[in-house]
C-alpha cells in the first residue's frame, strides 16, 4: 500500500473530486498530509464574553453576546457591504462584512441573540467588528470549555462549505485514521534531552488539544522538529561546503599593509580590527569562505570590505562587490576609487546603465585580468561577465538579492574555483533570524561604532508642528549644513506617492525660495538620478527631496538633518535605515520623523522605538516582533522561510536549541550513521524525495 499520508486528498470521506480541486487550488492541499499539516493558526476560548463597553485597543479577538438592532446592505458593486450593530446591554457595536454577504445576511435577524467573535477595529473614533464570526445562542453553547482549532480558510473554499469549521470537520475524521501510522522522526534521546512529547501526541493535541498545557507542548515539540531539520540543511550544507571547496588562499599582504600604514584615514575600531582577522583567518585557510558581516548602519563596513578586496589583489587575484542599487554601487565606486588610486589599483564600476562599449571593454579587462576590481549592481550577474580570476565577492546590503543570485556568482572563474564571498547586511538582524537566513554562513559582527559620533536627536513631530520644523531646518541650512526630507514609496500605490512627493517637492520650494532642492525617485532615468544626487553629494543644492531610494548606503557627511515624512508609514529597520545616512559628520545630527495626528498602535510602537534608541540590534528585535519574519527578509527569501508552525519572531529560544542540538549529533557523527539517528537519515531521505522546498535555499 502506497503511503496512507501520500492519499491523494479526494479519497478523504467528505472531500470527493470538487472540494479536492479547491483545496489545491487554494490551501495546495493535495494529499492527506498536507491537510494533517495544515495546523491551526489559531484556538479560541470561548468561555469568556465581553461586554461591548469594555472594548478598548488592545484587545485583539474577543467574544460578545447581543441582539442584532439593524441590518441592511449599503455601496454598490464593487464597495457593497452588510452592515449590522450588535446591541448588549452595555452598548452596541457595529459588524461589517464585505465578503459572503448573502450567506451571512440570511441568518441575521432582528432582534435574535447571537454570539459573536472577532477583532474589533478602531475606525473613526468607534470601533467595528469586520467579518465577525456569529453563532446562534444553541451553536455557542456547544464551544464553550475547551480550546476550538480554527483554520485557514479563502472565500471559495467557503463557498464549499469549507470554512475553519468545515475544516475541523474534515481533520477530524483524518487525525484519528492517522494517528496510529503516524511515524516518529526525532531519536528517543533527543526527545528526552529537550523533554518533548511524541509526535504523534503532538499531532493529536496541535489539532485537538486537551488544554493549554497540552497545546504547548504540542506546539513546542513541532516547532523544535520543524527547526531541527532546517538547521540540519543549513549546517549539513555549510559542512559539505567546507569538505568539498577548496578556497584560494590569500597570504601575502603587502597592499594591505601599505594601505593601513599609509592611507587609512582613521584607526579601525576594535571591532572592525578583530572582523579584519577573522575574514583573514577564514582566506587563509585553503576553504572557500562563505561569511556574513553584520554591523550596525554606520559602523564602517565598507572599509573592512575594502581591505579584505585588497587581501585578493595582493595575491594576483580580483574583487569584486555588488550593491543592490544604481545608486549605492556609484557611492561605492566614488569612495574605493580614492582608496584605488592611491594604491595604484585598476577600478571599474558596471550598472544596467553602463554604455555599450564600455561594457565590452570591462568584459575584456575582466577575462584578462587586468582589470583587479570591480564595483557593480545585478548586472555583475550576467553570463557574460566572466573573471580570470575572482578571488572574492562581497555582496552588499544582501537582503535585497536572492539566495539563487549569491549562488551565481560561483560560477564567474575560467578554472572553476569558487570566490570567497561575504555577505554584508544593512541594517543588523535579529540572532534567531540570522541563524535561519544565513544559517549556512559563517558570522562577523561590528558591534562598535567608530569613536567620536554624536548621537543623532530624534524627535517626532506632527503636521501641526510643520512651520516650527520649517523653521528649524532653515536655522540648520544657515550653519551650511544639509537636509534629507524622505517620502514613503511603497509599491502598490506608487502612482499616489509620487503626488505626494512632488507636493512636498512644492510645497518645500514654496517654504525654501532661495534654496536649491535636488530631487530623486525610483521613476527617474539612472542619469538624471545621478545628477541630481551628485548637485547634493557636491554640496550645490542645500535640500534633497526623495523617496526611499536613498535609503540604502548614501554617504555625504554635511547632510545632518533626515526629515521623513509620513513617518509612520515605513517599517523600523527602514527608518533606522534612514536615520543612518546623517550623523556621518562631525556636527550634531538630527531625525525628525513627521506623523499625522492619528497613528495606530504599530505605527506608535515604531516611533517610539525609534526616538528611544539608535541600537540597530534592539531595533531589529522590536521589528522581527511586529512584522514577522517574512516581512523582514523580504519577499525574494520568503522560501527559506517557509515555517508551518515557527514563528520566528516569538520562537528564538526554540531556534537557539535545535541550532545546538544539530551540532551536536553532527560533531559526533557526520553521516548519520549512527543507529540512533536512524530516524534522521530516514526523515533526510524523505524530505530529499520532496526536494522542491529546499533546492530554494540551497
Ligand atoms: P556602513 O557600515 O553603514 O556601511 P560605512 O562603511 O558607510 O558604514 O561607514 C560610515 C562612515 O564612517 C564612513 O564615512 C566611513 O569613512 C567612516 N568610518 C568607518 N570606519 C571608521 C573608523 N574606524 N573611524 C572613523 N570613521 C570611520
Ligand atoms: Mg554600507
Amino acid at each position: 500500500m502506497a503511503n496512507f499520508f501520500e492519499t491523494k486528498i479526494e479519497f478523504l470521506k467528505g472531500v470527493g473530486p470538487q472540494r479536492a480541486a479547491v483545496l489545491q487550488k487554494e490551501l495546495r492541499i493535495f494529499c492527506y498530509g498536507d491537510l494533517i499539516q495544515h495546523y491551526p493558526f489559531r484556538y479560541e476560548d470561548r468561555s469568556v464574553i465581553h461586554k461591548i463597553k469594555d472594548i478598548n485597543e488592545s484587545m485583539q479577538f474577543i467574544q460578545l453576546r447581543g441582539r442584532i438592532t439593524y441590518f441592511d446592505t449599503i455601496g454598490e458593486k464593487f464597495k457593497k457591504r452588510l452592515v449590522a450593530t450588535l446591541a448588549d446591554d452595555t452598548g452596541s457595536i457595529e459588524l461589517v462584512w464585505f465578503q459572503g454577504i448573502s450567506w451571512v445576511e440570511k441568518q441575521l435577524a432582528i432582534g435574535t441573540e447571537f454570539v459573536v467573535f472577532g477583532k474589533p477595529n478602531l475606525y473613526n473614533h468607534t470601533f467595528n467588528i469586520p467579518h465577525p464570526e456569529i453563532d446562534t445562542i444553541a451553536e455557542a453553547a456547544q464551544k464553550v470549555g475547551f480550546l476550538q482549532p480554527v483554520y485557514h480558510s479563502t472565500e471559495k473554499l467557503r463557498n464549499f462549505n469549507l470554512d475553519s469549521k468545515g475544516i475541523a470537520k474534515l481533520q477530524h475524521k483524518l487525525v484519528e485514521q492517522a494517528l496510529p501510522l503516524v511515524r516518529e522522526t526525532l531519536p528517543d534521546g533527543l526527545m528526552a534531552k529537550y523533554q518533548l512529547i511524541s509526535k504523534k501526541l503532538a499531532v493529536q493535541h496541535i489539532h485537538f488539544p486537551k488544554d493549554e498545557k497540552w497545546l504547548e507542548t504540542a506546539k513546542t515539540r513541532l516547532k523544535f522538529e520543524e527547526l531541527f531539520y532546517v538547521q540540519l540543511k543549513l549546517i549539513s550544507l555549510k559542512v559539505f561546503r567546507k569538505n568539498t571547496f577548496k578556497g584560494q588562499v590569500f597570504k601575502h599582504i603587502p597592499l594591505v599593509n601599505e594601505f593601513y600604514k599609509s592611507h587609512l584615514p582613521f584607526d579601525l575600531t576594535n571591532a572592525q580590527k578583530r572582523v579584519v582577522r577573522e575574514i583573514y583567518a577564514d582566506i587563509c585557510s585553503g576553504k572557500q569562505m562563505n561569511r556574513l558581516l553584520q554591523g550596525d548602519v554606520g559602523s564602517g563596513k565598507t572599509i573592512v570590505g575594502f581591505i579584505c578586496m585588497l587581501m585578493a589583489i595582493d595575491n594576483n587575484a580580483q574583487a569584486c562587490i555588488m550593491a543592490p542599487t544604481e545608486i549605492l554601487a556609484a557611492q561605492h565606486y566614488t569612495g574605493l576609487k580614492e582608496f584605488a588610486d592611491l594604491l595604484g589599483i585598476t577600478i571599474a564600476k558596471l550598472t544596467g546603465s553602463t554604455k555599450k562599449s564600455e561594457r565590452v571593454k570591462i568584459h575584456e579587462a575582466l577575462q584578462s585580468g587586468e582589470l583587479k576590481l570591480l564595483v557593480g549592481t545585478h548586472a555583475l550577474l550576467e553570463d557574460v561577465v566572466q573573471f580570470n580570476n575572482l578571488g572574492l565577492c562581497i555582496i552588499d546590503e544582501q537582503h535585497r538579492f536572492g539566495v539563487a543570485q549569491r549562488a551565481k556568482l560561483w560560477g564567474k572563474n575560467k578554472d572553476g574555483i569558487p570566490p570567497h564571498i561575504l555577505v554584508m547586511t544593512a541594517t543588523p538582524i535579529p540572532r534567531t533570524l540570522a541563524m535561519t537566513l544565513y544559517g549556512d554562513l559563517d558570522s562577523s559582527v561590528i558591534d562598535e561604532m567608530p569613536a567620536g559620533r554624536k548621537p543623532i536627536k530624534t524627535v517626532h513631530r506632527k503636521d501641526a508642528n510643520r512651520l516650527a520644523v520649517f523653521g528649524f531646518m532653515k536655522d540648520e541650512i544657515k550653519k551650511g549644513r544639509q537636509i534629507y526630507i524622505v517620502y514613503p514609496l511603497i509599491e502598490e500605490s506608487a502612482k499616489l506617492d509620487l503626488k505626494d512627493l512632488m507636493d512636498g517637492y512644492e510645497s518645500i520650494a514654496r517654504a525654501f525660495p532661495d534654496m536649491l532642492i535636488s530631487i530623486v525617485h525610483g521613476k527617474m532615468k539612472p542619469k538624471d538620478k545621478d545628477f541630481e544626487m551628485q548637485r547634493f553629494v557636491r554640496g550645490e543644492a542645500q535640500l534633497m527631496v526623495a523617496t526611499t531610494v536613498i535609503e540604502v548606503g548614501v554617504n555625504v557627511p554635511n547632510a545632518s538633518v533626515m526629515v521623513i515624512e509620513n513617518a509612520e508609514r515605513f517599517g523600523l529597520s527602514q527608518l533606522h535605515q534612514l536615520r543612518g545616512r546623517v550623523g556621518r559628520g562631525a556636527d550634531q545630527s538630527y531625525c525628525i520623523l513627521m506623523s499625522s495626528n492619528k497613528v495606530g498602535v504599530d505605527g506608535r510602537t515604531r516611533l517610539e522605538t525609534m526616538v528611544q534608541t539608535d541600537n540597530g540590534f534592539e531595533i531589529a528585535d522590536v521589528d522581527l516582533k511586529l512584522r514577522g519574519p517574512g516581512d523582514l527578509a523580504g519577499t525574494q527569501q520568503s522560501g527559506v522561510l517557509d515555517l508551518l508552525i515557527t514563528d520566528l519572531a516569538k520562537d528564538g529560544h526554540i531556534v537557539k536549541l535545535a541550532r545546538e542540538a544539530v551540532e551536536t549529533i553532527l560533531e559526533a557523527d557526520p553521516n548519520l550513521n549512527h543507529p540512533a539517528h536512524e530516524r534522521i537519515k530516514n526523515q533526510v531521505d524523505s524530505q530529499d524525495k520532496n526536494a522542491s522546498n529546499w533546492s530554494r535555499i540551497s
